[in-house]
This record gives structure tokens, C-alpha cells and sequence, in this order.
């Protein structure tokens, strides 16, 4: 077997000063024949999701690198977790997210003269640079967003907030009349269609 998580350190290292990307130097990897595989770890605040997302750990995780004939096929995995709101009760619930993701990197130049390849990487995201950097910020960043729960709750059952008073049913019933919501996920569904409906009259 192979000590691919030994030999990381040697063949890849981070960029310097650049702490906030997912980014290793492949030039090494690049010379050696179609088949070899390398491992690294990597743990990244990943600044750049905010403000869109707001993470509550660093993005942790591993990447296989293979060399293809083309370029580097990275097959990623990560784990993070990040801050977003109940959809019912509106407090803030921390959501565990795993993720991975399967990328063909393609160089820019050739690793040992220097010069422009006729074949150029089909996306910005997935071209291995002119430093021979290997960039996986994007293609995480990517995955992440697909991975994003549309309606997070606090717990399974979170009875959510009256709709007239705005009472949390948590904290008891109110008096202002309302029913507490149903919390099927039909009853959203219900809502809308009454809203959109033609029976808008007041009862
Ligand atoms: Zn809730
Ligand atoms: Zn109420």
C-alpha cells in the first residue's frame, strides 16, 4: 500500500500567506504518470462563502489526486457546519453539512516547458494555473450551496411562531386567537394556495 498520507507534506504544500484557500501545487504530481494518486487534508475557514453562508467550523477534509492523461481528476470530501434559521421559529440552528465532489482539473501551460497548452481547461474553476496551483475552493464552494437545507428546523417538531401574535408556541399558547399552525409540511402548501386563491374575502 502506499503512504500517500506521508508523502503529501513532501509533494504539496500550501500556499503562503494565502491561509483562507483550498489550494496545493501540483507541479510534481504533473510530471509522473497517468494512474499516480496523491492524498492531502486540508481545513480552510473558507472566507469567501460569507456573507452568503455563515460557517460555524473551517471547511475539514481530504482530497485524491489522480493524474489523468489530460490533467487531475480531485476527488474531494469535506465536512463543515454552518448557522441558518429555523423555518419555523426563526431561531438559529447550526446544520451539519458532508459533502464531495469529483473534478477533472486541467493545467494551463505544460508543466515542463512552460508554454500554453492547445487544449485549455473548459472552466476557470477547473484549470490548474500558470504556478501549476490546483485551486478546490470553487468546486466546494459549489457543492456546498447544493447542499444547503431549504427549510432547517430547530427540532422535528418545533411548533413554530402564532402567525397572528407571533407568540412561540414553545413557550406556550397565546390569546390572540390563532391556532397554533399545523406543522405538517402540507400546511405551507395550504397557506399558499389559500393566499393565491380566489377566496380572499374576509371571513
Ligand atoms: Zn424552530
Ligand atoms: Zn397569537
Amino acid at each position: 500500500m502506499e503512504t500517500k498520507s506521508r508523502l503529501a507534506a513532501v509533494f504539496f504544500w500550501s500556499l503562503p500567506g494565502e491561509s483562507s484557500v483550498i489550494a496545493v501545487n501540483v507541479s510534481q504530481l504533473l510530471k509522473l504518470p497517468p494512474g499516480t494518486t496523491r492524498e492531502f487534508e486540508f481545513s480552510d475557514p473558507l472566507s469567501e462563502l460569507s456573507p452568503e453562508v455563515e460557517l460555524t467550523a473551517p471547511v475539514e477534509g481530504r482530497a485524491r489526486l489522480l493524474r489523468t492523461s489530460r490533467g487531475i481528476l480531485a476527488s474531494t470530501e469535506y465536512q463543515t457546519a454552518l448557522r441558518q434559521e429555523c423555518g419555523r421559529c426563526l431561531s438559529p440552528v447550526v446544520v451539519q453539512i458532508q459533502g464531495l465532489s469529483d473534478d477533472e482539473f486541467q493545467p494551463k501551460v505544460d508543466v515542463g516547458t512552460g508554454l500554453v497548452l492547445p487544449e485549455q481547461p473548459e472552466s476557470v474553476e477547473l484549470a490548474i494555473d500558470e504556478r501549476h496551483v490546483l485551486d478546490l475552493t470553487e468546486v466546494i464552494r459549489q457543492d456546498l450551496l447544493t447542499r444547503l437545507p431549504l427549510r432547517p428546523l430547530c427540532e422535528r417538531d418545533c411548533p413554530g411562531l402564532c402567525p397572528g401574535c407571533g407568540q412561540d408556541f414553545r413557550e406556550g399558547s397565546c390569546s390572540c386567537g390563532q391556532e397554533a399552525q399545523n406543522t405538517s409540511p402540507f400546511a405551507d402548501l395550504a397557506k399558499l394556495l389559500q393566499r393565491n386563491g380566489s377566496g380572499e374575502g374576509s371571513s
